[in-house]
């Protein structure tokens, strides 16, 4: 059975359930597996005939082995990933991954809809019930609402800032009710996380059994690990190498490709593009690590993470230690890193020039995150000829996400996918608070405790 130990490395090590229910280790690290389950080359040559959700499952039991039995895991696969994954030819062999098909059409869907039904089963077998708490900046929130929805023991409470969401984004967290509840802070982000924050750190407030959903939890990452399988299995002969580019923010996605290396995926290099928030190119090529305070505002805004908190799990893979505050307390083998990684940092006016170049050369519609992936493959082929190898640059949200700003720059706004069309009829229902920790605590307390 794999086990998941701390990259502070000051906690025992736990199984996969206890990993899920904490989230974050007791030393405040993040858990990584022990050891990597291996997934042979014939394994790998076999999901090129299977469906996603059964690869999905034949990559997960490797990690659910002892805690979760095949016939429900299974079960799970198959109601988590109901929906297509297409893989669309761009030129030779480099194609574009579409992960926005899901109900809130970002790539959170994937993680957010396996941890929920996960964490779904290990609360029932505790015999309690949690409240997940999570501010919102617009796609973790409908992700993780929409994932939770209708799972039972587990409430979710959502805070988002009243006037910095799109009605779109606002209208695939409200829309929905049981064990789902919004809150419209009267603030920024901000705010909300900080109120957020204040809660967690609260001991008045341990009745409400309060958790989070964010991608410090290793249920947000090993989901994202089947993917990569799929692409390879489909674009690649059997151990031919691949490259993969993955526009990257908290660096989940990213920490899912390295993952699957570990596991036996053969990558020729893994891109690692960012917007203007470039602490980790910096990192890469330096070897010294500077966060970015605040982080910058740039147009691919669910990547704007001035300290991604994944990377302690890349270094820790690389064989270093950097604690909870972005500390390197031991350095990781940067020449290693240096051979499988790439990492360009992407402007923004680089990022609307891309979506126009692609549109206008191959008829690939991109929105502002996956223009980012595209373009930093674009700079490790003009860096290192991609040659015949294959590689897949990700799309992580649909363009129907960005009208206006798709609108502008191409002159059309991009149809809206059926699920994303359906909330627009729904009656919302969500509560309104100030900035203010005390109304906040009050709440809490009413509605959980
Ligand atoms: C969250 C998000 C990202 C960044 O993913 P990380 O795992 O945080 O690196 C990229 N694109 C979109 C659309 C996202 O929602």
């Amino acid at each position: 059975m794999v086990e998941f130990s701390s990259t502070n490395r000051e906690a025992p090590p736990v199984n996969l359930r206890e990993a899920l229910l904490r989230g974050q280790a007791p030393d405040r690290g993040l858990y990584l597996p022990e050891w990597f389950p291996q997934v042979t080359p014939e394994e790998i040559a076999a999901f090129a005939d299977l469906s996603y959700p059964e690869i999905a499952f034949r990559v997960l039991r490797k990690f659910t082995d002892g805690v979760v039995d095949d016939a429900a895991l299974r079960a799970l696969c198959a109601e988590a990933y109901n929906f297509d994954v297409p893989l669309e030819k761009v030129y030779g062999r480099v194609h574009v991954m579409r992960l926005d098909r899901g109900p809130t059409a970002s790539f959170k869907d994937f993680a957010a809809r396996m941890m929920a039904r996960l964490l779904g089963r290990f609360i029932h077998e505790t015999g309690h019930h949690l409240t997940i708490l999570t501010a919102t900046s617009g796609d973790t929130g409908a992700a993780v609402a929409n994932a939770f929805h209708g799972v039972h023991g587990i409430r979710v409470l959502v805070l988002f800032p009243l006037n910095e969401v799109s009605d779109r984004q606002r209208k695939q967290m409200t829309t929905l009710t049981g064990n789902i509840r919004t809150v419209a802070i009267e603030g920024k982000f901000d705010d909300c996380q900080a109120l957020v924050k204040r809660a967690f750190a609260d001991e008045t407030l341990l009745a409400a059994r309060l958790s989070s959903a964010n991608s410090i939890n290793i249920g947000r990452l090993l989901p994202q690990t089947v993917y990569y399988f799929y692409a390879a299995a489909r674009l690649a002969q059997p151990g031919e190498p691949m490259v993969f580019a993955v526009p990257s923010g908290n660096f989940g996605n990213m920490m899912g490709a390295v993952i699957a290396r570990e596991m036996g995926l053969p990558l020729r290099r893994l891109v690692v593009p960012v917007n203007g928030n470039d602490e980790f190119p910096q990192f890469l090529k330096t070897g010294h690590y500077h966060k970015i305070e605040p982080s910058r505002n740039c147009l691919s805004n669910a990547m704007n993470v001035g300290h991604p908190s994944n990377l302690a799990r890349l270094v820790a893979v690389y064989g270093g230690q950097m604690d909870e505050t972005g500390k390197l307390r031991h350095k990781p083998d940067l020449a290693r890193m240096q051979r499988d990684l790439f990492s360009s940092s992407v402007s923004d006016d680089q990022t609307r020039a891309t979506i126009q170049r692609v549109w206008a050369d191959f008829h690939l519609l991109l929105e502002p995150h996956g223009a980012v992936g595209w373009r930093g493959l674009m700079d490790f082929s003009a860096a290192e000829p991609l040659g015949d190898s294959p590689a897949v640059a990700l799309e992580t949200a649909h363009p129907a996400k960005f009208p206006d700003e798709i609108e502008r720059l191409l002159g059309f706004a991009p149809e809206a996918p059926p699920a994303l069309a359906a909330v627009d009829q729904l009656p919302e229902d969500f509560d309104r608070l100030p900035v203010d920790y005390d109304q906040f605590w009050k709440y809490l307390l009413t509605h959980y405790a």
